[in-house]
């Protein structure tokens, strides 16, 4: 069983993207900038931000954080990203999610410049990546194909099952896996939380992404001997011997499923890693969209 280790993987993506970063800088260039909005105080929200932005120094990029409170309205929100979109010193926006309810999340999305579009979620990034077309990838299935591409493991002519449907996720992983692309060309099945006997269709999984939300869920019994597993999913269960009095759970009984598997990723140090790996790729490319 090889261990899919996000360390490992997104350290060397990190590499190559800081020497990019010191060559930009050498030829007296501004090295690439992230701008990320972050809307209330919510403890996961404010935990993956905070390494957003840690990456982005660590590799040589720019990075501002911008806090909002809880109660912004939609209108301040908006103009905030009005401003980010002609600041033609910022090259990436992302806004967190999720947002409270009073501010509708399309409406956003829709209000980022889709040049600067980074976390790939406008509907025109995601309309070019169901057409093939050059794009910004969601940040989470950049990362598995990246982790993919990382260990080498081959996809084409394999059967891909992916659990979840979300236009963050599940998706578009659906999409690029299908794809004809490299570490894509794989018969896709989507799985949601409609679909009957799930267990009969995750058995015939040559890989098997798990992107659904619920701790622990897919277990020995759903796993095809031989498969390739990819545990996107990220749940805090409450745990009182724990310091921070939780847990990171993925979606996948890692314990029992682990030795049936040719590859398997951990919860945490996995996918998480390499989505911001994936961020950070698609910030450089919008800098070099813009600045080429
Ligand atoms: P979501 O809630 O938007 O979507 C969950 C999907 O799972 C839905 O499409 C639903 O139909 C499906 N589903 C729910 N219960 C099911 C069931 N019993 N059987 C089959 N399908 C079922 O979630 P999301 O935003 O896609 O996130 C999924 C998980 O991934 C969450 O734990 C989230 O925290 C995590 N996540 C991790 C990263 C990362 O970087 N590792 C990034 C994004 C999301």
């Amino acid at each position: 069983m090889t261990l899919l280790d996000g360390k490992i993987a997104s350290q060397a993506i990190k590499e190559q993207l800081k020497t990019a970063t010191q060559a930009i800088i050498s030829n007296g260039k501004r090295p690439p900038h992230l701008a990320a909005i972050l809307v209330g105080n919510d403890g996961a929200s404010e935990t993956y931000v905070a390494s957003k932005v840690k990456n982005c120094e660590e590799t040589g990029f720019l990075s501002t954080l911008i806090r909002l409170p809880a109660d912004v309205t939609e209108s301040d929100l908006l103009e905030k990203i009005s401003h980010l979109n002609s600041d033609s010193g910022v090259d990436g926006i992302l806004v967190q999610l999720p947002l409270p309810r009073h501010i509708r999340e399309s409406v956003i999305i829709q209000a980022i410049n889709p040049d600067k579009d980074v976390d790939g979620f406008h509907p025109i990034s995601a309309g070019k990546l169901v057409q093939g077309l050059p794009t910004f990838i969601p940040a989470t299935p950049y990362g598995i194909l990246l982790m993919l591409e990382h260990f080498q493991l081959s996809t084409k002519g394999k059967h891909a099952v992916v659990i979840g449907r979300s236009n963050i996720v599940g998706r578009p992983m659906s999409i690029l896996l299908s794809s004809n692309i490299p570490f894509g060309n794989c018969t896709v099945t989507l799985c949601h939380s409609h679909t009957p006997d799930l267990a009969a269709i995750t058995r015939q999984a040559d890989i098997l992404v798990a992107a659904l939300g619920k701790p622990e869920f897919v277990t020995a019994d759903m796993i095809k001997p031989g498969a390739i597993v990819i545990d996107v999913g990220i749940t805090r269960v409450a745990d009182p011997s724990a310091k921070k009095g939780f847990r990171i759970k993925g979606d996948v009984a890692f314990q029992e499923v682990a030795p049936l598997c040719e590859a398997i990723t951990p919860v945490p140090g996995g996918v998480g890693l390499m989505t911001i790996a994936g961020l950070l790729k698609n910030t450089l490319q919008a800098y070099q969209n813009h600045t080429s």
